[in-house]
């Protein structure tokens, strides 16, 4: 069975260029508001993404981290995209899951997050939703995921997918605007 996973792109573009202490600081806040949680760890994957963590991840989950960015690149470059193709292009805040089961019962560790434009729509858990993964930040590329122990195959997964917007979005702004929200339907992967 293929599982629901959603996985979404915040619509007030947050612009943080560069990367000064600020600008790092502004970002952080920003995932800390997102989620309510401290990211009290700071590491990088073996091959160069930035991880801000709640606890100190496992290799294993920081190698699923790099899975994910590495289809990522490869669907990307099959597409003709060359932006933002590098592992430290990457922001990643691995936050306090706010369910690890979804409705069916599946091991699914997601964040809950306001409903925003989802509002009304499958998704609405009555004015927030659950998501995979969302987007926080588009310059740098940054994006939350939910802490995992098993399934890191999923961890992947959304990397991935969260990824497919960011990518989207720094080489293809038509097709990043018509894929960006899922709430009228569409979903992931997006890149073939
Ligand atoms: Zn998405």
């Amino acid at each position: 069975m293929r599982l629901k996973l959603l996985s979404i792109a915040i619509f007030t573009t947050l612009l943080l260029v560069g990367s000064t202490p600020a600008q790092s600081r502004a970002l952080l806040n920003r995932a800390q508001s997102v989620t309510g949680d401290t990211f009290t760890v700071s590491v990088k994957t073996p091959k160069g993404a930035n991880i801000y963590a709640v606890s100190k991840p496992s290799s294993a989950m920081l190698k699923s981290v790099d899975k994910g960015l590495t289809d990522l690149f490869a669907v990307a470059r099959k597409n003709n995209y060359r932006s933002r193709l590098n592992y430290s292009d990457y922001s990643i805040f691995i936050a306090r899951s706010d369910r690890t089961k979804d409705s069916q019962g599946n091991y699914s560790p997601d964040i809950a997050v306001g409903a925003a434009q989802y509002a009304g729509s499958i998704y609405d858990q009555g004015g927030f939703i659950y998501a995979a993964g969302m987007v926080i930040a588009y310059t740098p590329c940054a994006f939350v995921i939910a802490e995992h122990t098993k399934d890191l195959n999923r961890v992947s997964d959304v990397v991935r997918y969260e990824g497919e917007h960011l990518v989207l979005y720094h080489n293809d702004r038509q097709r990043y605007l018509d894929t960006a929200d899922h709430s009228k339907g569409g979903g992931h992967p997006i890149l073939q």
